[in-house]
């Protein structure tokens, strides 16, 4: 499909640091009624806030920062390791009123868009599938975007990010699976915080099992977490 951008140059950027490549893919909602008050937003000098691109839901691409720049997207966040989150990656806002605004599907336009946009940003940048990421997964305690209603296995499809068959896993059931719980999810990726399981649950589960956002671990977020987490990243 053949990508609609404008030009709408944010002023909130800067040098990465200390990375040599960009190799994470950040995904956002907006979380405001529409997107011109996103716009504005995200080029407000003293918002000190921005992403790399913003996507309409009618699919239109609003460039806002330089691949090369570190946009100010993901704020305090972690993965794996990592703390500046901003200086590896390339931030994508999707147009959405967000759960406090009317919180609704991602349509088709957006999708496809986004789709078309990150195989780009892929033949530029050696993107790590285990590294495709929600601004949930970064930052779980702060932050619920994109949220449940977002297709990950649609982009995993296409070649973008990772969501694994969980279909053919053969689930561990019972106290094993529990106890290895914090570690699987460290293995993964996330953040574990002390006293606070619950956080990092929730995020798994918003992007891997997102018909169930409730941070309980039942059986099937417990198979799913040791399903992912015995992939390598
Ligand atoms: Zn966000």
């Amino acid at each position: 499909m053949s990508l609609r951008f404008r030009d709408r140059p944010s002023p909130n950027h800067g040098p990465r640091i200390g990375v040599t490549e960009i190799d994470m893919l950040i995904i956002h909602y907006t979380g405001m009624a529409g997107a011109e008050a996103a716009l504005d937003r995200l080029c407000a000098a003293e918002a000190e806030v921005s992403a790399h691109y913003l996507i309409e839901e009618d699919g239109l691409i609003h460039r806002l920062v330089d691949e090369e720049r570190r946009a100010w997207h993901a704020g305090a966040s972690f993965w794996a390791g990592r703390r500046d989150i901003n200086s590896a990656s390339i931030g994508i806002e999707l147009v959405n009123p967000g759960h406090d605004f009317g919180y609704r599907p991602f349509p088709e336009p957006q999708m496809a868009a986004l789709i078309a946009l990150c195989r780009d940003i892929q033949g530029r940048h050696p993107i790590r599938p285990a590294f495709v990421l929600g601004h949930s997964d970064v930052a779980p305690r702060r932050k619920c975007d994109p949220g449940e209603l977002f297709e990950w296995p649609r982009l995993a499809g296409a070649g973008i990010g990772r969501f694994p068959d969980f279909g053919t896993w053969r689930k561990k059931r019972g106290p094993a699976a529990e106890e290895t719980l914090p570690e699987n999810l460290r293995q993964i990726g996330y953040e574990i915080f002390e006293d606070d399981l619950k956080s990092s649950i929730v995020a798994f589960q918003r992007h891997y099992r997102p018909s169930l956002c409730d941070g309980i671990a039942d059986a099937e977020t417990c198979g799913r977490i040791a399903r992912l987490a015995a992939e390598p990243i």
